[in-house]
Order: structure tokens, then sequence, then C-alpha cells
């Protein structure tokens, strides 16, 4: 069965989004390491390194799905500082809270099944909120960039790791057929799931380019918003902060 994602009315989006990471889940790892050759823990490391988390701060990790960012996060909060794990998916959630107590991290963690749109925490709870790879498979991109911004402490940073418009002109038809023949044929073949990989390479078409996102969380009421390009605009880092 094909996801559909191209023509689903909004309400129906959330529902298939979670059919997919449902569906990913057990392979997740394994198969962002094939889909980017490895890259990807580079583009993690350079996005946890360059954000202003310091010693005690309290940062959720949001659509933090199994943990990669999480585990990064950890050592630079340090014993006084807190990370919440925050998912709307129950099964992404259950390896990312595995995937943490394996490497011996149980104190000052927690694990909260939500909806980027509506945030179940006051506001100003966060030094640091970061979303990787995950606004892109939200709905209402707007709504969640305003949550974002409410749980911020002032002074606090929100920080966005995704997918982007490829720079070149050159590298897009190798980009588009690495997006639309190779993923799919990867998901077969690794994870036996071709359709999650499509909807994978139709998001992030999807996605707004790299001023469109910028424009968005300026109008959600972020400050000082900028972005950078990783590996000629694949990804991007977007950096706002609540004053
Ligand atoms: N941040 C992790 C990483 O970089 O490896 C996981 C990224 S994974 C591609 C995207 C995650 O976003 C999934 O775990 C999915 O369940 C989550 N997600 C999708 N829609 C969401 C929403 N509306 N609110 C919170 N999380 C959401």
């Amino acid at each position: 069965t094909h996801f559909g994602f191209r023509d689903v009315p909004a309400r129906d989006k959330q529902k298939l989004v979670g059919q997919v990471f449902s569906s990913v889940a057990g392979n997740y790892d394994l198969m962002n390491d094939l889909m980017s050759l490895g890259i990807h823990r580079a583009w993690k490391r350079y996005y946890v390194a360059t954000s202003q988390v310091r010693r005690g701060d309290r940062v959720l990790d949001l659509a933090g799905g199994t943990g990669d960012i999480a585990a990064l996060l950890r050592p630079r909060v340090g014993a006084t500082g807190s990370i919440v794990l925050g998912d709307i998916n129950g099964d992404m959630l259950r390896v990312g809270r595995d995937r943490m107590l394996d490497r011996g991290y149980v104190d000052g963690f927690e694990y909260v099944q939500c909806n980027a749109e509506a945030l179940p925490f006051p506001d100003a709870s966060f030094d640091l909120v970061t979303m990787a790879f995950g606004l892109r498979n939200v709905t209402d991109k707007d709504a969640a960039l305003r949550e974002i911004r409410r749980v911020l402490k002032v002074g606090g940073q929100a920080r966005v790791l995704e997918f982007s418009e490829v720079k070149p002109e050159w590298f897009r038809p190798v980009y588009d057929f690495h997006s639309f023949q190779v993923l799919p044929r990867l998901g077969r073949l690794f994870a036996g799931d071709e359709d999650s990989y499509r909807y994978l390479a139709e998001s992030i078409r999807k996605h707004p380019p790299q001023d469109e996102l910028k424009a968005m969380m300026e109008a959600a009421g972020l400050e000082r918003c900028s972005y950078r390009n990783l590996s000629a605009g694949i990804c991007a880092v977007h950096t706002g902060y609540r004053f």
C-alpha cells in the first residue's frame, strides 16, 4: 500500500505520518546510515556542537525519535541539566528510551509523548528546544513554531535541523536520482518498506526552503533568525531566539 501523501487532507496527514514512523522505528538507525552514507551523524554532531547549550540547561528535544540528538546533548547539559525527549510516536519514543538506558543514561531524562503543535509544557520552560528532522512531518508547522517559542525561556534558543533546498544546479539531478530511485530501493531491500522511504523523498520536496522557513520562524515570534546550509543545502540548521 502506498501511503499516498500527495493529496491527503491535513487531518489525515498526522495518521499517515504515524504509520510511517511506527513502520520504520526498528530499522531507523540502519536506514539513516545507508541513505546518507553515515553523513547524518556529522550533521547531528555539528548541529549540537554549535547550539548554545550550557551545563545545567533544561532542553526539549522535540520529535526526538530514537534519541540521536538527546544522546549528543547529554554530556553538554551535565549532571545538573535535564533533557526531555518529546515525540508524537510511542514506538519511536520507546526505541529512544531503550537506547538511552543502554547507554546508561537514566537521571536527567524524561520521555513525553506529545504533538509539537500543542506542547504539554508551561510557558518559558526550556533554555533550548531542538527539533531535528521533525518539523517536516508536522501538519501545522506555524503552530509548532509558535509552541516552540512559547516554551522557551527569555534568551532561549530554538534550533531546527531539517532537509532543505539543494543549492548547486548540477547537483540536483544526482540528488533527485538518489531520492526517487535509490531511497525506495534501499527501503525495500533493508526495511521491507518502500512506501515510507518514498514518503521521505516527497516530504523533503514539499518542505519550505531555507528563506521561507526563516520567515515562518520570524512570523512565529522568534527573533534574530538565521540559517546555515550543510552539505550544499541538503540540510539547513535554522536558529532563532525568544526575547
Ligand atoms: N530527531 C530524531 C533524529 O534526528 O534522528 C528523529 C527524527 S524522525 C525523522 C522524525 C520524528 O518526528 C519521528 O519520531 C516522528 O514520530 C516525529 N513527529 C512527527 N510528527 C510529529 C509531531 N506533530 N509532533 C512531535 N513529533 C512528531
